[in-house]
């Protein structure tokens, strides 16, 4: 069934819905609800019609079959930080948040595996490992404010992919309440698994379309005993991508290896009011962190990404050893999200990735796009495996200018990530706003496919429609 068959509950539905929740809230009032209208994209805002914050599994599976049962859309949000406006209600629906599911139901030392409810918070999780010795290494910037599920449904990745990988590596197991309110289990606590077709794998990314996980089991590593941060400035961007390129191919593999632009520089001194080290001369600067157990391994280390940051007119080499000091670092680069907004309220952002070798020829030709349309356009981001963040800035223009350049400058920026064989998203999912992007990158067939399992998990289409596909 299309969507567009799809109704809006009436006052008889949610007297109905509210019976079947048992320690579930249903929230109303446009008070209530207003908080759920957006995400942190900065340009997807849409009130629910309600939304439904259910306490239990049982209860997750209950709103699916009254939702299934109307048919109703549901818009499944987590903790509502994503940037590609996957978790609002563009085309109107419930929201069913999982804010309530946040409990670490257990860590199994002897596995290495935790277990969690969708709503723990991403960071809550990390200590709680670490405290056991353990890591659990995908590290999203927004990781004190997201949510594992959020994680699982888009696939996020983070600082430490280049050298850990992204979520997507550490799923083990999950369950999944279905469009109709069936449940079914996947995966488990084992490492490998070639029982049938990888259902654990397709959920992963499918940013609520296909199911609403209930459950998490995810891969834990012991935590490396040591970490040292450098902070490399230069006088060219383009400088900043090659050294990060080099290290990785001279075998050394960072645990971060990450650069930003001048516009991201201003805009992180502007949030922390404070300047990093050489910011008069510095228009950008490459973050590099090491980690492992052996000390002598990274000094060397160290020493060669040294050696190899002057053959690219590095104007230093800082070295940040104590955690404090590193931590202060890293602040700069992980609140550059939240500091964009600080120069920019409204941004249009992507996270395009392409080939490794290809971020320096992609920077460029962004910053190009940039000039000629007058218009700021910052990247920084994950230089290590390919993935940048573009934010193009409205600043203070008015909305119609801002509409055309936008369109303008998006569409510039994909079709040079098509030239040079990328992706139109790394990490963030495609959600509502990248949607168009995607038959270009992918190919009609390939999104035939996509619908056709769409239609087998979901044949009335009740599940965040719009979005993806
Ligand atoms: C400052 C900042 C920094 C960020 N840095 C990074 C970064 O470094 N790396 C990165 O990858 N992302 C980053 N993000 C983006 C965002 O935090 C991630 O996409 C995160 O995974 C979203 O999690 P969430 O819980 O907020 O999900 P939401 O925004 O609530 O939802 C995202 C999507 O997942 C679906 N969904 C949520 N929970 C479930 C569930 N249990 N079952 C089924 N579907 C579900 C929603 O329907 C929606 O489509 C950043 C965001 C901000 C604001």
């Amino acid at each position: 069934m299309p969507s567009t068959e799809l109704r809006r509950p009436n006052s008889s539905d949610y007297e109905t819905l509210a019976e079947l929740l048992l320690e579930g809230k249903l929230l109303t009032s446009t008070e209530s609800i207003e908080r759920y209208s957006r995400d942190e994209s900065t340009r997807a805002e849409a009130l629910p019609w309600a939304v439904v914050l259910p306490s239990s599994e049982e209860e997750v599976k209950k709103v699916l079959s009254w939702a299934n049962e109307g048919p109703f859309p549901i818009v499944t949000r987590g903790a509502g930080t994503g940037v590609a406006g996957g978790s609002v209600a563009l085309a109107g629906g419930v929201v069913l948040s999982l804010e309530r599911l946040d409990k670490i139901i257990s860590v199994d030392t002897e596995n290495l595996t935790a277990t969690c409810q969708p709503g723990v918070i991403t960071e809550t999780l990390q200590r709680q490992v670490e405290e056991l010795g353990l890591f659990y290494p995908p590290d999203p910037a927004s990781a004190d404010t997201c949510s594992i599920g959020g994680n699982v449904a888009v696939g996020a990745g983070g600082a430490r992919a280049v050298k850990y990988g992204t979520t997507r590596d550490y799923v083990l197991g999950m369950r999944v309440a279905l469009a109709d309110g069936r449940l079914i289990e996947l995966g488990g606590k084992n490492v490998k698994d070639a029982s049938g077709f990888s259902l654990l794998q397709l959920m992963v990314g499918t940013e609520g379309t296909l199911g609403v996980i209930t459950e998490v089991t995810l891969r834990l590593i012991a935590k490396p005993k040591r970490r040292v941060s450098l902070l490399i400035p230069f006088l060219d961007l383009g400088d900043a991508a090659r050294l990060v390129h080099e290290v990785t191919l001279a075998g050394i593999l960072p645990a971060v290896a990450e650069f930003i632009d001048e516009v991201a520089i201003e805009a992180s001194a502007k949030h922390l009011s404070r300047e990093l080290p050489c910011e008069d001369k510095a228009r950008a600067y490459s973050f590099i962190c090491l980690d492992g157990d052996e000390a002598d391994a990274l000094e060397r280390q160290m020493v060669s990404i040294g050696e190899m940051a002057k053959k690219h007119n590095a104007l230093d080499v800082l070295a940040a050893i104590d955690e404090g000091q590193q931590e202060r670092l890293w602040e700069s680069r992980r609140t550059l999200g939240t500091a964009m907004k600080g120069l920019s309220p409204v941004i249009g952002k992507a996270d395009v990735v392409v080939p490794r070798g290809a971020v320096p020829e992609l920077v460029a030709r962004i910053k190009r796009i940039g000039r000629a349309l007058s218009i700021d356009i910052a990247c920084f981001g994950h230089a290590g495996d390919g993935n940048v963040h573009v934010n193009i800035l409205r600043r203070d223009r008015s909305e119609e200018s801002w509409d055309t350049l936008l369109d303008k400058a998006m569409s510039e920026t994909m079709s040079v990530v098509k030239e040079l064989g990328g992706r139109p998203s790394g990490e963030h999912g495609i959600g509502a706003l990248k949607r168009a992007e995607l038959e270009r990158f992918i190919g009609a067939d390939a999104l035939e496919l996509m619908r056709g399992i769409k239609d087998v998990f979901d044949p009335r289409g009740i599940l965040n429609p719009g979005k993806v596909i």
